[in-house]
């Protein structure tokens, strides 16, 4: 398959999925970047006015969005149902801002939209490695529903998740890297609670933003000062 091949982002306007769409723009070329998003009735809805925001910006030009609003009639969570709070979850179990089936339907209709556009490559911003509690951010996921993805359609889709293994620290490194820090600190909404940039500062969403990024900064700063360097980078 030819690497500079095209591409469609499943892109929610989130830190990581935006960190995605910049990088799928320098491998690929913006030209044959597209991006897909979902709005599938999330408490957090004012993510898909920002992903529009930011696709424009960037000057993507096909940015498909897709209504799932009837999701909460078959599943519910904390994420779909305002009147459930958002917990951070007992050891044992998935927090409760799982929403059953998601990666796998953004997955789904990715592919089929994919496909009648004759683009192959998905990628999707999930990441197995500070978030253990959704199953359907996990590497065995993504790869079995490639599988059943290509066989379901009879086409070679081949989908790509730069952030599996990285940390929330090195996603915030790679945004850097692109020259994107600040944009994507700034303009994203990552935040359970529909707050922009920043965020509430409390939601688990907004924690875990919070907590790489201060780990980042603090690992730039020592590689800058030349103190502190490769370590567990
Ligand atoms: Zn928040």
């Amino acid at each position: 398959m030819n690497d500079r091949d095209r591409a469609l982002v499943i892109f929610s306007g989130g830190q990581d999925s935006t960190t995605c769409l910049f990088k799928a723009v320098a491998d690929y070329g913006l030209e044959n970047v597209s991006c897909i998003t979902f709005y599938y009735g999330q408490k957090h809805s004012a993510e898909v006015q920002i992903a529009c925001e930011i696709a424009a910006e960037l000057g993507v030009g096909r940015h498909k969005l897709i209504n799932l609003d009837w999701y909460n009639q078959i599943t519910t969570n904390a994420l779909l149902d305002s009147t459930i709070p958002i917990e951070k979850s007992p050891d044992s179990a998935c927090p409760n801002t799982v929403v059953d089936g998601r990666n796998m339907m953004f997955l789904l209709i990715a592919a089929v939209y994919a496909k009648s556009q004759e683009i192959h490559n998905l990628i999707m911003g999930v990441c197995e490695t500070d978030f253990s509690g959704y199953p359907d951010c996990r590497d065995v996921f993504v790869q079995s529903c490639n599988v059943t993805l290509n066989l379901a359609m009879d086409w070679q889709f081949r989908v790509i998740t730069p952030l599996m293994y990285l940390t929330k620290a090195q996603t915030w490194q790679m945004a850097d890297r692109l020259g994107r820090l600040d944009y994507i600190y700034n303009r994203t909404l990552t935040c359970y609670n529909n707050v922009p940039g920043t965020g509430c500062g409390t939601c688990p969403s907004c924690t875990l933003r919070r907590r790489g990024y201060d780990e980042y900064m603090r690992h730039r700063e020592g590689e800058e000062s030349g103190s502190d360097g490769s370590g567990c980078w």
